[in-house]
């Protein structure tokens, strides 16, 4: 058993400390209690830990899908409004909502 990275000689002392302290009457009690508080605070700092990664994990995901969809980007696919690039698929700007549909049609091809 090695809480708080303490050895067995200094886990003694303490034990002898709070003999002299809190009583032998009551030290089994209060002992108790300091396991249950220093587990449940052992719990909880794993909890803040996992929950602290996950949220690393995700702000990164978040990242690298903000960076693909800029690379994603096709040109050719601009705003006539606003002139910002727009993915080929989409259907409306990013930027100023313009409908990107709408094209003109194009005619005079072929004959
Ligand atoms: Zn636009």
């Amino acid at each position: 058993m090695d809480i708080f990275g303490i050895g067995a000689g200094e886990l003694f002392l303490i034990l002898v400390l709070a003999l002299i302290v809190i009583g032998p009457e009551r030290l089994p009690e209060v002992a108790s209690q300091l396991g249950r508080t220093v587990a449940d605070l052992r719990r909880q700092a794993n909890q803040l830990t996992a929950e602290f990664q996950r949220s690393l994990e995700l702000a990164a995901q978040e990242r690298k899908e903000q960076r693909l969809a800029a690379t994603v980007v096709a040109p050719g696919a601009v705003c006539p409004s606003c002139g910002a690039r727009s993915t080929r698929e989409a259907r409306y700007c990013a930027s100023c909502g313009a409908n990107l549909v709408e094209r003109p049609a194009d005619g005079g091809s072929g004959g």
